[in-house]
């Protein structure tokens, strides 16, 4: 017999795993042999948008390290309290692209359902952290709605899973709204939005991979992984599961200061994801939502880094430079010169 190793990453489910996140910033600063007096977390940005992390997650940080790349998403800061000219609540202007509830339909071709309020992790810099979640947390009765919306549409061949993280949904609920989208016979691909991969990888089980893959649907996973850091053993193991199911694998990342602003921390980030299957995507410049201005890089820098992973890398991990603006047809790439 092979002995279970005694790990919390197989004698905890994933959701006794994510109820048992932590949400104390001593607690958090105390697994890392950190000393609250030496630089004070703050109340006030916790009050905004309160602290959420796995201990998977915190697994990955360094002890001792004020600065270690994975803390600083998640550390609330007494910078997110200063205003900032143009940093607002819905910098994407996604609440009118709402045309029913639970659903947000910006772009050609593809709409973006918001599958579950709930993370795993609050990103500080997260675009939605001002997201009424609450006027778009769907019922039964919403879903019809959304669902009705998109078979009314033949042009929507793509339905996006979003969030929240739509894997923080249970399995039931996913498999029902699965059912139901596939139902619709112009929906080719469902793609999933999610960071559970990286912050709590123990989410991906055989009975999630069975309810992605026992349906028609070409099935893209996006991964949102900002620094090679996140991805350890664990998480190579939850990759390789969906790999070898047979689902494309993407990454977005968020251009951050302080945490991947510079050329190294990204063309490792880039031939890290390549080692696990994952092909980089979009590299998205900061959305200007309030509270994260302390984390912005400007559209010179961004291409300067891009410049940069250009002349380090071959052309297919080099991802695409993005911002997105409300109102534009697609997020826009930035020219480089
Ligand atoms: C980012 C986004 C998409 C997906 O855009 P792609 O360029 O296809 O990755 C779709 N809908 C909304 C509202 C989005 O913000
Ligand atoms: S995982 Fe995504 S949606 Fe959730 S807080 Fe982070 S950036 Fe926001």
């Amino acid at each position: 017999m092979i002995p279970l190793k005694d790990t919390f990453w197989q004698s905890e489910s994933w959701q006794q795993q994510m109820s048992g996140m932590i949400r104390d910033p001593i607690q958090l600063l105390h697994r890392l042999d950190l000393n609250p007096i030496d630089h004070p977390f703050s109340s006030d940005a916790i009050q905004q948008f309160p602290l959420r992390v796995t201990e998977a997650f915190v697994a990955k940080m360094a002890k001792g390290d004020w600065n270690d790349p994975l803390l600083l998403q998640v550390m609330p800061l007494h910078a997110e309290s200063n205003e900032h000219l143009g940093y607002v609540n819905d910098p994407l202007e996604e609440s009118l692209a709402n045309p029913v509830p639970g659903l947000i339909h910006k772009y050609h071709g593809r709409v973006l359902l918001i599958t579950s309020p709930a993370c795993a992790i609050h990103c500080r810099y997260c675009f939605r952290r001002n997201f009424p979640y609450d006027a778009n947390n769907p019922s039964q009765r919403d879903w019809k709605n959304a669902i009705d919306y998109i078979s009314e549409r033949p042009d929507i061949s793509e339905v996006i899973l979003s969030g929240g993280d739509p894997l923080s949904a249970p399995d039931e609920y996913l498999q029902k709204l699965l059912t139901q989208i596939a139902a619709i016979p112009h929906v080719t691909t469902l793609r999933l939005h999610t960071r559970l991969p990286l912050v709590l990888p123990a989410r991906v089980t055989p009975a999630l991979i069975d309810v992605l893959k026992n349906n028609r649907l070409r099935i893209v996973i996006v991964i949102h992984c900002n620094h090679a850091n996140e991805i350890d053993e664990h998480t190579t193991t939850a990759l390789a599961a969906l790999h070898s199911a047979g689902f494309t694998l993407l990454n977005q990342s968020v251009l951050l200061k302080g945490i991947n602003d510079n050329v190294d921390t990204l063309v490792v980030l880039s031939l890290r994801l390549f080692e696990v299957n994952v092909m980089p995507y979009y590299l998205h410049l900061l959305d200007k939502v309030r509270g994260a201005a302390h984390f912005e890089i400007d559209e010179e820098q961004a291409k300067f880094l891009m410049n940069g992973i250009l002349s380090r890398l071959p052309g297919y991990l080099v991802p695409r430079l993005v911002i997105e603006e409300p109102g534009a047809t697609s997020k826009r790439p930035l020219a480089l010169s």
